[in-house]
Parts: C-alpha cells; structure tokens; sequence
C-alpha cells in the first residue's frame, strides 16, 4: 500500500514575520523557511506505518518552487522512499494545491494521502478537505491517531472538548493533528542517504492543472498593540474598572 504525503515549505516557526509596510503581504525575504511542522508529523506518521509492515511505499509531495526540494530531503531523511517536486513560481492557494494532489494521487494510486491539518504560513485548514471532496474520497482530519486494517482506517480526531474515533474506508485523505506523533530528529546518516533518493518533477501543465489563484488578498494587518496593564489598588477598584472602563461585565 502506497502513502502519499504532502510537505509544503513554510517560514520556520521560530521566525517572527511582519507584514510589509503596503500591507499587501507578509515580508519574508531573507527569513528561515522549514517543512510545515503540521507536515513533518504527516511524514513520521507515514514512515512508522512503513515500519509497521502496513504501508509499503511513503511518497513526499510538495509544490512550490525549486526550494521545496530542501523540505523534500528532509522528508525522505525522515524515511519517505521518493520524492515528486510539483514545481510552479505561481502562488499557490489551497484549491491549486488540492488539485495538484489529486493528479498525483491519480498517477501513484495512494491508499491513503496524509497532510498537515493547517500550514502555519496561510492557516487555511483547507487542502486536505479539498483534496478529499475533488478526489470523492472519504477523510478523518485533525487526527491523533492512524491505525490501518481490512482496507479501512480507524482514526482518532481532536474536536472540540475531546475525542472522536471514526472508521473510514480507504483509500482516504488523513489530515494530521499536534498529538498524532513526535517526529524523529534527522540523523546525518538519514540526510546522506537522503541524498540518493529520487525527486521526481512535474510542473502543474504536466498535471493539466490551472493554478491560477482565484482569491484576492485585500489587505493583511498587524493585530492591534497591546496598551499597557495598571495596577489596581483594591477588589472593588477593580469591579469598577471591568464594568465601568473596560465594560466587560
Ligand atoms: P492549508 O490548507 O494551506 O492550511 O494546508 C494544509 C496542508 O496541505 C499542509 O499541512 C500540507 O500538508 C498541504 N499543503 C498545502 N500547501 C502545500 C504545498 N504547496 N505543497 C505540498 N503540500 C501542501
């Protein structure tokens, strides 16, 4: 059973991004980029399936730019077999992206397609469940846990308030949460080897897909500053203060 795993490159989550003075986007020249974190513990969770004897191939996906190839390495030092580079200087949106998917996944025929539940650049929380619905397969997203059996997945999901465990039939799109795994740190040796592994490329052409983007950012903002806090003297004062200042209560 093949699995195919999607990686997006994103600014590393340690970088703090400002937004560009025209308000038009983020400002991320020069800035650390990284596989989405979402998307490393969609490749761990791959690779121990692999380990498991259940998954015999794991297949790493991006889509993006000659750069991605990096977060492609690092997925197959984390243990992905091989590599598909969708490579486009176009801006990607979720829809795009989810199409690409579907045509690798109609060339490869995954049983199961992983991704992150979010990328933490564009925090669209769409790709998986567009992927699914374009490709009429059923999904689990937000899961905390895989397990693979009799052509079906049983998957734990994070909801609101606590668990929820379902089963769906595969193939399926699984879309992962904080707690399903914690990736494995790359070894040298795993990057070495890495090395060797094949990245195969295509662009969206090749896939006969139109990425061209169908949303229009208007405008992208700083929240607002925090003001500075005051000391209060009593529990009364500060009463007054909620109900009557900040009229919270
Ligand atoms: P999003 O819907 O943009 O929040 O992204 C959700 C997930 O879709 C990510 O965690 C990735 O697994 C996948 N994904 C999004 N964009 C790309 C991309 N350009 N290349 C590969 N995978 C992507």
């Amino acid at each position: 059973m093949k699995a195919l795993v999607a990686v997006k490159r994103v600014v590393d989550f340690n970088v703090k991004v400002r937004v560009k003075a025209d308000g038009t986007g983020m400002d991320i020249a020069n800035v650390k980029m990284s596989m989405n974190p979402f998307d490393e513990i969609a490749v761990e969770e791959a690779v121990r399936l692999k380990e498991k004897g259940v998954v015999t191939e794991v297949i790493a996906v991006s889509c993006g730019t000659t750069a991605s190839q990096e977060t492609l390495r690092t997925a197959m030092a984390i243990g992905a077999d091989r590599a598909i580079l969708v490579e486009t200087a176009e801006e990607l949106q979720p829809l795009a992206v989810a199409k690409l998917l579907k045509a690798v996944a109609d060339k490869e025929q995954p049983q199961l397609v992983i991704l992150g539940k979010q990328a933490i650049d564009d925090d669209a929380n769409q790709t998986g469940q567009m992927l699914a619905a374009l490709a009429n397969w059923p999904q689990a997203t937000f899961a905390s846990k895989v397990e693979l059996a009799d052509g079906k997945a049983t998957v734990t999901r994070e909801v609101d308030g606590g668990l929820e465990t379902i089963a769906i039939n595969l193939p399926a799109v699984v879309t992962t949460d904080l707690r399903l795994n914690e990736p494995r740190y790359v070894t040298l040796p795993n990057i070495m080897k890495a090395k060797k592994k094949e990245i195969t490329t295509m662009t969206p052409a090749d896939l006969g897909v139109d990425v061209a983007p169908r949303l229009k950012t208007l405008k992208v903002s700083e929240p607002p500053k925090r003001s500075a806090g005051i000391k209060v003297g009593s529990v009364a004062e500060l009463v007054d203060k909620l109900k009557n200042v900040s009229k919270v209560i």
